[in-house]
């Protein structure tokens, strides 16, 4: 384990997770004085033109990224993806006396399935625990009731691994908890009502949730929800209702740049993750049984490798032997164990190399003959 070095790991942590290291290298070059601002990006006024174009840049970054129609809105919140899960049903449910549906695919959607009972009719249509959360559900395995008023999904179940390749097909507003996604590959937004992501798994710091938004979804059924609860307060205010997370939309704005400049879109970026995953999911396929996929091989994520090995001892070996080789971040969620490797946009090539060549010498090492 590195200790008192400064070198940099390659860091597999599920989130807050890795940034680009360019990156970081021009937020450190411009901490101590913003360039034209005379101050750090710390220290000036949100209302401040320097702020307010960064703010502005970032939401453009954002728009340009994902092809955001004119339709919808791009809000920067706080509270992270957890007060999502109760601003959703609060603006969409609540006071509706129509049902909303959810599909749980893993513990992210259960949590935010369990926030929305408290609102009002929210239903399970489909439900995933009965294998621990392994598999996405077939079509035919649920039923949308036209009179909902959104169905939820999590595209990408950071626990679990498990990943949407394409949206559901839904008659209702479609909602998306996109955090451990979000920006790693092309998005149809009009299909959506409301995609959102906390940042700090693969677009930024901790402390920003980028809200897009269908614009006629902005105004509640219950108009008696406070101020801050309310989608439309934040978006008649240019996401400064209070005073924004201004360091964390600065390095958003950031990781869109690179994003844009760095790797040309998010179809190349696509490309690459698709390529550092089936690095890792050819090994586990290739191991005869000694790495254990834990979603099924049609449902995998990009984002998040999860798998065992043939027993705890081995695992806590395995995730050892990884730091000492400068890996870190590699163990699993307790709720399904072993290991996890977080493979975000800004894990590079190298990382995942090495990561895979680890596990094969490792493999080669621990199994049986
Ligand atoms: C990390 C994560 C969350 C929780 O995010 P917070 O910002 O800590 O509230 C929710 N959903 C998914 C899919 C996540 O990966």
């Amino acid at each position: 384990m590195p200790t008192l070095t400064t070198e940099r790991v390659y860091n597999f942590s599920a989130g807050p997770a890795v940034l680009p290291l360019p990156v970081l290298e021009e937020a450190q070059r411009d901490l101590i004085c913003l360039p034209g601002a005379g101050a750090s990006v710390l220290e000036i006024s949100h209302r401040s033109k320097e702020f307010i174009s960064i703010l502005e840049s970032a939401k453009q970054g954002i728009i340009e990224l994902l092809g955001v129609p004119d339709t919808h809105d791009v809000l920067f919140l706080q509270g992270g993806a957890r007060l999502q899960f109760s601003m959703i049903p609060m603006n969409l449910l609540r006071g509706t006396g129509r049902p909303a549906h959810y599909l749980v695919t893993g513990s992210w959607g259960k949590l935010a399935f369990d926030e929305a009972r408290r609102e009002g009719d929210a239903t399970a249509i489909w439900d995933g625990q009965a294998t621990n959360y392994d598999r996405l559900p077939d079509p035919f395995e649920y039923e949308i009731d036209n009179r909902a008023t959104y169905l939820y999904f999590t595209s990408n179940e950071t626990i679990q691994g498990v990943e949407f390749e394409t949206e559901p097909a839904s008659p209702v507003p479609l909602v998306c908890d996109a955090s451990s996604d979000f920006l790693s590959r092309p998005v149809d937004v009009s299909r959506y009502g409301i995609l959102y992501a906390c940042a700090q798994k693969n677009a930024g710091p901790a402390g920003v949730t980028v809200v897009v938004i269908r614009k006629d979804l902005l105004r509640p059924a219950d108009e008696n929800l406070p101020g801050y609860l309310q989608y439309r307060s934040h978006a008649d205010n240019d996401s400064m209702y209070n005073t924004p997370p201004t360091f964390a939309i600065y390095l958003l704005n950031l990781v869109a740049r690179w994003l844009r400049d760095e790797i040309g879109g998010l179809d190349s970026m696509q490309d690459r993750n698709r390529t550092k995953a089936r690095l890792l999911y050819e090994v586990i396929d290739n191991s005869h049984g000694f790495y254990q996929g834990h979603a099924r091989a049609d449902c995998r994520s990009l984002m998040n490798v999860t798998f065992r090995l043939p027993d705890e001892q081995l695992e806590g070996l395995f995730v050892k032997g990884a730091a000492a080789r400068q890996m870190t971040g590699l163990k699993g969620h307790r709720s399904v164990g072993g290991i996890r490797a977080s493979i975000y946009n800004a894990m590079p090539l190298a990382g995942v190399e090495a990561l895979r060549d680890y596990m094969r010498d490792f493999a080669g090492e621990h199994a049986k003959r």
